[in-house]
């Protein structure tokens, strides 16, 4: 439920209520906004729920007490304003669009290095590349792993870049939280529920793809299982569903991205390479995507798009991510914001 408080309450109303609500075995997040205090209480199987509420409505600090409707509670846009992640001093889901870009997989401490350069010249803030790689074949390159981490470390150590990179197993949340600046779930362990709970202890920024075949319900409720291990640093990303159409590797579905930034507060990114898995597909549709609201786009780029070890086909080169870049910067102030 969220309990709106009447402006002007004292610091022990809002304490005494958040005990109330803890004895009864809520879960309690005090948000201050600038006119008003808003108390979201989350509970589940908690008895007399309504005979309560009304109770808490006669409080002389309520102004109001509503439930909150929809299955997923913390996410919901019903539950707070707008959320801000903050990666450093790189803040996602505010006026900025932020780019993420990087190749498909780390192939190199050097490689690395020198694409995070060319980034940060290009006025790039987060480095993407996969040290663990989930591969549709066990015979595809996997990856380099634990190195892969030490390369992207180095990369951002050298150049101050930030770094987001997946992470497929739940025991090695810590390691890889320590390696980079935003933990990647991928979309094929968007449903692996301890992995979510772990990148939720970890408090980390959690980028969180949506599953190929989830909902856009399914994919909230993922990112209520980290919310509710106390982290609110989610940043969703949408990266195309499977559907009947075999043209494109997947199908990027820019309905979530109007519709989660209506139903969540969490910020939104979305990824065109994976979405369109085309490489002449990516510039109009990372272009439409922050025609929709995008919060951020994460786009392969490749010094040598024709030798990169994954992902290839739907890899742009870095000559296109600059002139792509100008282009995202025109749609951005079209829509009332600027690239970051
Ligand atoms: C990736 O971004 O490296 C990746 C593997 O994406 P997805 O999980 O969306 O396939
Ligand atoms: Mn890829």
């Amino acid at each position: 439920m969220i309990i709106v408080l009447k402006p002007g309450v004292s610091r022990k109303e809002i304490k005494d209520i958040s005990k109330r609500l803890k004895e009864k075995g809520y879960l309690v997040d005090v948000s201050e906004g600038k006119e008003r205090v808003v108390i979201g209480a989350i509970g589940s199987n908690v008895e007399e729920k309504e005979a309560f509420m009304a109770q808490l409505s006669f409080l002389p600090c309520v102004e109001k007490v509503m439930p909150i409707l929809k299955p997923y509670k913390l996410v919901s846009s019903e539950y707070r304003e707008k959320t801000v992640v903050n990666v450093g001093d790189v803040k996602i889901g505010g006026r900025k669009v932020v780019l993420m870009a990087g190749p498909c997989a780390v192939e190199g401490g050097e490689q690395t290095l020198q694409i995070a350069k060319a980034l940060m010249r290009a006025g790039v803030k987060i480095l993407r590349a996969g040290a663990f790689k989930p591969r549709t074949s066990p015979y595809s390159f996997q990856g380099f792993g634990r190195k892969g981490l030490q390369m992207l470390d180095a990369a951002r150590k050298a150049t101050g870049i930030k770094v987001v990179t997946e992470v497929m197993e739940p025991r090695d949340v810590g390691m890889v939280a320590e390696h980079s600046d935003i933990v990647q779930i991928g979309t094929r362990n968007m449903h692996n529920f301890e992995l979510l709970k772990e990148a939720g202890k970890s408090g980390a920024p959690v980028l969180l793809k949506r599953g190929f075949a989830a909902t856009i319900e399914e994919w909230l409720l993922a990112a209520e299982y980290i919310a509710k291990e106390g982290n609110q640093n989610i940043i969703l990303c949408e990266r195309g569903i499977r559907t009947f159409e075999t043209h494109t590797r997947n199908t990027l579905d820019l309905n979530a991205v109007a519709a989660v930034k209506q139903l969540s507060h969490l910020p939104v990114a979305v990824d065109p390479s994976h979405g369109t898995g085309r490489v002449e597909l990516v510039a109009p549709l990372s272009r439409a995507a922050v025609a929709a609201g995008a919060d951020g786009v994460m786009l392969e780029v490749h010094p040598d798009p024709a030798s990169a070890l994954s992902d290839g086909q739907q890899t742009i080169s870095m000559k296109s991510f600059l002139s792509l870049r100008k282009e995202l910067d025109a749609v951005a102030k079209a829509v009332g914001r600027t690239l970051g």
